[in-house]
């Protein structure tokens, strides 16, 4: 598994230097910040695995950061650091979707182990999807090719395929533009590029026409209104990679 890449937001100097000498020790990337702008920035940056966030921030405040964090990256697992006494930050902070918190003074051993715990959840290998079908087609992703009945063929980009193994391994849930953009694109947004999102289903979508499914064909990619997108009944997973 790789290294986790965890950051520290904390303005007291000592906590955040504690807390990240803690979590250097037992093999963490750590990144430190002592603000909510660059913390926000950090925090929402690609390949970032879990977030450790203080409420009471110089600049933007914690639950300001985790409401802009969860904007751009919805699934990003964060621990907020609070103050004894503070129970209501505690349950905004969990109602606006912090995974958990930890109470200062916290013992480095309490922080590892709730960190551990969080990171076991998320960070666990998902089986790979290899092979799709659709009507008539196969798509191979690792050749990003697609191979239809009638033996005519076309090739998938890099993001095309990014795009249908995301739809297909979280095919039980619709998918926000947000979500396709930080997870399939890596990039963290406020919601300016998500256009680029539909541009490229919209041309993914007329690649998945199946030529001898006729007209009435059922949907490869489901737009799911208000939300975002979803793998449709079209779309079947054929080959899955052994974890
Ligand atoms: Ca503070």
């Amino acid at each position: 598994m790789p290294k986790a890449r965890i950051v520290v937001v904390e303005d007291e100097p000592a906590i955040r230097r504690g807390v990240a000498d803690a979590l250097r020790l037992s093999g963490y990337d750590v990144t430190e910040t002592a603000d909510g702008q660059t913390g926000l920035r950090e925090a929402a940056a690609a390949g970032v695995d879990l977030v450790l966030l203080d409420i009471m921030l110089p600049k933007v405040d914690g639950l300001s950061v985790l409401a802009e964090l969860r904007r751009a990256n919805p699934t990003r697992p964060v621990i907020l650091l609070t103050a004894r006494g503070s129970e209501d930050d505690r349950v905004r902070g969990l109602k606006m979707g912090a995974d958990d918190y930890v109470v200062k003074p916290f013992s480095a051993k309490e922080l590892i182990a709730r960190v551990e715990a969080i990171l076991r959840r998320t960070m666990k290998p998902v089986p790979e999807v290899r092979r799709l079908c659709v009507g008539t087609g196969a798509i191979d992703l690792q050749r990003r090719e697609l191979r239809w009945g009638d033996g005519s063929r076309a090739e998938l980009s890099e993001l095309e395929a990014g795009l249908l193994k995301y739809l297909v391994s979280n095919r039980d849930r619709a998918v926000s533009r947000e979500e396709l953009l930080s997870r399939v694109w890596c990039i963290a947004t406020a919601g300016l590029e998500t256009r680029a999102v539909d541009m490229h289903v919209a041309r993914l979508r007329a690649k998945l026409r199946d030529p001898l499914g006729g007209d009435d064909q059922p949907d490869a990619i489901v737009t799911v209104r208000a939300h975002g997108y979803m793998a449709g009944p079209a779309l079947v997973a054929a080959e899955v990679a052994k974890v």
